[in-house]
Order: structure tokens, then C-alpha cells, then sequence
């Protein structure tokens, strides 16, 4: 009965992984995936990690029982606690206006929404599933069925959001003449969206441009989107890869939950704590009242149960176990940090070895860009001819995974490009 089905492509990404595994090349180098390696080229287990699992291991109490279907109710609170901030709240324009001649860490938020219990939260599959299950009950309940994405985006958010049951646009975002943020046209397209319409926007280090707003810009979007009821979704796959900084990738967030206004957010653990397989996210809604909050979540149940039920225990046991305790919690800032400084490190070095070669162009966009990934110009010609000569792959946009470089692999990329370039 499925003899007429065609075969389907690959995942683009993911496909990039099922190339590499098929090369038999000993100077193979997979920088498609967005996945932290060691120095070493090795995944990497948090330390915290195995700490946590082995008091989850030690406590004889704990059962295998089916989550209630929001998932871990401790879990969904400290993750909503790491998100929307917990200590003091201040304006949004005064915030700006700190954050511009402070240190980002000694800014931190009180969440008004938090203190007025104006948060739902539930336990979901990862970044995906968090985005998955925000989409299909915004089709359900929400008066507006058009989201705008940026353009570029991580490639499986058009097809998250169509699926869910909305209407997919996108909005201008990066110019590949300046290798920035096209800023006028990210304004120009918000402006012209249709009076609440969902705009979805990547908390920081977005992917795979690794191009983000500063502080000023954010808060130009802040006014632009609230003076036309436009509805933030944010995706927070990423919060402490940008600057090492929990509390300062968490800034664009906590500046629209701080007016008082209505967003949802999507969070992902897989990057920040090295659970990627552990499938462990949440989705926030903020809402205008406790009483909307707590039939928000009524509804959400209603979206997740005839899903997948309910979500899985380990992750979401290991998470919590670390954001409650103080010196586990210490710990993983200070093994997040290293992980966004190897990366920085990476740029740096790749720049270098750039700049060392006299490789023709400018490459300062490699230090200048953020987070993961960097965008790195080169069109699908030269990443074929990468791969077909240098056995590097990557995705066909040309954005490279910083995680999955070392110090002993940078030479062999950028002799790879020089050629590209002037080949
Ligand atoms: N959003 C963005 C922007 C991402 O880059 C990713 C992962 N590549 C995700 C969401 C979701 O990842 P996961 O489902 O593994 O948490």
C-alpha cells in the first residue's frame, strides 16, 4: 500500500550528518550540526550533568510514574524563574539605559509576571516541541493565524508553524552586504504587518546568521510591536551561548515581559546543559491575569494530551535538580561560560588564520557575529567545492558550527576557504 510513495529528501541540517558519516576520510570535519564538541572533538556531558544524575541514581524514592501533562511542576517553575528573572524589576527604558554603562550581570530582573502568577508554563520536547505545541494553540485560540518569521531562520521553524495551522511570512532580517541586521527592514516589515499578527524573534544568538539586535534596537522593536499589538513568540534556544551570560542572553525577553504586555516563550535545554537528546524544553505564556493564566493552561492541556500525553521524567529531574540547588547551579554558569568562551576563542582564531593567509574579503563579520554559528558568507558553489575537496561539510547557506572546531582543525578550514575564495 506505500509502493507509490517517493522517497523523501533529507532533513537539510541533518542531512549534512548523513553525508559526513558516509565519508571515509580521515580529515573529515562535520560543521553542520549545531551540536558543542571539546577541544578534543568529543560531545561533552556536563559535569553538573553527572552530578545530578547520580543523585537522581542514589534516591531510592524516586519512581518512574507518568508526569502530570504539563510535565515537572518544579521543573516548569525554575525554568520560567530562568528565563523571565528573579530578583529586582525595573522599566524597560530604564534597564536600557543601565544596561548601556553596567556590567549585564548586575542587572537583574524581578519578574512582575512571575509575582503576579501570570505565568504558564509546561514541560515540552525540547525547543521544537515547546515551539510546536505554542503554534498549534496559538491556530487554536488566538485571533490571528499569521506569524512572521525572520528571514533567515533556523530551518525547521516554516515548517513547525505551517503544521501547526498557521500562516507563515517572514520578515526582513539580515543584509549580506554589511554581514548585519538589515535594522530599517526588520522595521519596515513589522510596520507593515497586520495589527496583531505573531512575530516570531530569536532571544539571542540567532541562527544561523548569528546576527542580533543590540539593547537600543530591541527596545525600538519593543515600542514598534507593542504600538501594533504585534504578538512576541520568543525562541530562547540558546540562553548563556551568547555571551556566557544567563541573565544577559535573557535580556530581549525580560524587556517585553517588564511592560506588562503579553508574549510566549520557547526554551530549550539541549545547548545550555548538553542535553540534547534528552528532549527537555518548556513553553511560558505570559499572560494579562492569573485567572487568563490559569485557563491558558487548561487549554494547553488540551493541545498536549492527545500529542504525546505527557512529556518524559529524566531531563526535565536532571534540569531541576541543578536550577535548585546553589553550588550545582554555580557550577553550570561556570562550565556554560567555558563552552561560549572555547567558541569565542574559535572565531578568533579562524579570523587569524584568515587574515594570516591574506584570504581576499573581509572577515571581520566571523568576531563580530554571536552565539553558535557563524554565517559565513560563502555560497552553496564554494561549500560544495569545500566539501568536495577538503571533506568539510556544512550546511548549503554556508553557516558553520564554531562548537565543532578546535584549535587542531581551524587550519584545515581556513586553508579550505582561501581556497573557496580565490579558486
Ligand atoms: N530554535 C533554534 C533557533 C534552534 O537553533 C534549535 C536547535 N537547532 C531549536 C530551536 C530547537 O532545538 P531542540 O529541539 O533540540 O531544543
Amino acid at each position: 500500500v506505500f509502493a507509490h510513495l517517493v522517497r523523501a529528501p533529507e532533513d537539510p541540517i541533518l542531512g549534512v550528518t548523513v553525508a559526513y558519516n558516509k565519508d571515509p576520510s580521515p580529515i573529515k570535519l562535520n560543521l553542520g550540526v549545531g551540536a558543542y564538541r571539546t577541544e578534543e572533538g568529543k560531545p561533552l556531558v556536563l559535569n553538573v550533568v553527572r552530578q545530578a544524575e547520580q543523585q537522581l541514581v542514589n534516591d531510592r524514592s524516586r519512581v518512574k510514574e507518568y508526569l502530570p501533562i504539563v510535565g515537572l511542576a518544579e521543573y516548569n517553575k525554575l525554568s520560567a524563574k530562568l528565563i523571565l528573572g528573579a530578583d529586582r524589576c525595573i522599566s524597560p527604558l530604564f534597564y536600557c539605559l543601565i544596561t548601556h554603562c553596567m556590567e549585564y550581570q548586575d542587572v537583574r530582573f524581578k519578574s512582575p509576571a512571575i509575582q503576579e502568577n501570570r505565568v504558564t508554563t509546561v514541560q515540552c520536547l525540547s525547543g521544537t516541541g515547546s515551539l510546536r505545541v505554542g503554534g498549534e494553540f496559538l491556530a487554536r485560540h488566538y485571533h490571528q493565524l499569521t506569524i512572521y518569521i525572520p528571514l533567515p531562520t533556523w530551518g525547521n521553524h516554516p515548517k513547525i508553524f505551517t503544521l501547526a495551522g498557521l500562516s507563515v511570512k517572514t520578515y526582513r532580517y539580515y543584509d549580506p552586504a554589511t554581514r548585519g541586521l538589515d535594522f530599517q527592514g526588520l522595521l519596515e516589515d513589522l510596520s507593515s504587518a497586520p495589527s496583531g499578527a505573531i512575530v516570531l524573534l530569536h532571544a539571542c544568538a540567532h541562527n544561523p546568521t548569528g546576527v542580533d539586535p543590540t539593547i537600543q534596537q530591541w527596545e525600538q522593536i519593543r515600542q514598534l510591536m507593542r504600538s501594533k499589538a504585534l504578538l512576541p513568540f520568543f525562541d530562547s534556544a540558546y540562553q548563556g551561548f551568547a555571551s556566557g551570560s544567563l541573565d544577559a542572553d535573557a535580556q530581549p525577553v525580560r524587556m517585553f515581559v517588564a511592560d506588562g504586555g503579553e508574549c510566549l516563550v520557547a526554551q530549550s535545554y539541549a545547548k545550555n546543559m548538553g542535553l540534547y537528546g534528552e528532549r527537555v524544553g518548556a513553553l511560558s505564556i505570559v499572560c494579562k491575569s492569573a485567572d487568563v493564566a490559569s485557563r491558558v493552561e487548561s487549554q494547553l492541556k488540551l493541545v498536549i494530551r492527545p500529542m504525546y500525553s505527557s512529556p518524559p521524567i529524566h531531563g526535565a529531574s536532571i534540569v531541576a535538580t541543578i536550577l535548585k540547588d546553589r553550588n550545582l547551579y554555580t557550577e553550570w554558569t561556570i562550565e556554560l561560560k567555558a563552552m561560549a568562551d572555547r567558541i569565542i576563542s574559535m572565531r578568533q582564531q579562524l579570523f587569524d588564520a584568515l587574515r594570516a593567509r591574506g584570504t581576499p574579503g573581509d572577515w571581520s563579520h566571523i568576531i563580530k557575529q554571536i552565539g553558535m554559528f557563524t554565517f559565513t558568507g560563502l555560497n552553496s558553489e564554494q561549500v560544495a567545492f569545500m566539501t568536495r575537496e577538503y571533506h568539510i561539510y556544512m550546511t548549503s547557506d554556508g553557516r558553520i558550527s564554531m562548537a565543532g572546531l578546535s584549535s587542531r582543525t581551524v587550519p584545515h578550514l581556513a586553508d579550505a576557504i582561501h581556497a573557496a575564495v580565490t579558486s
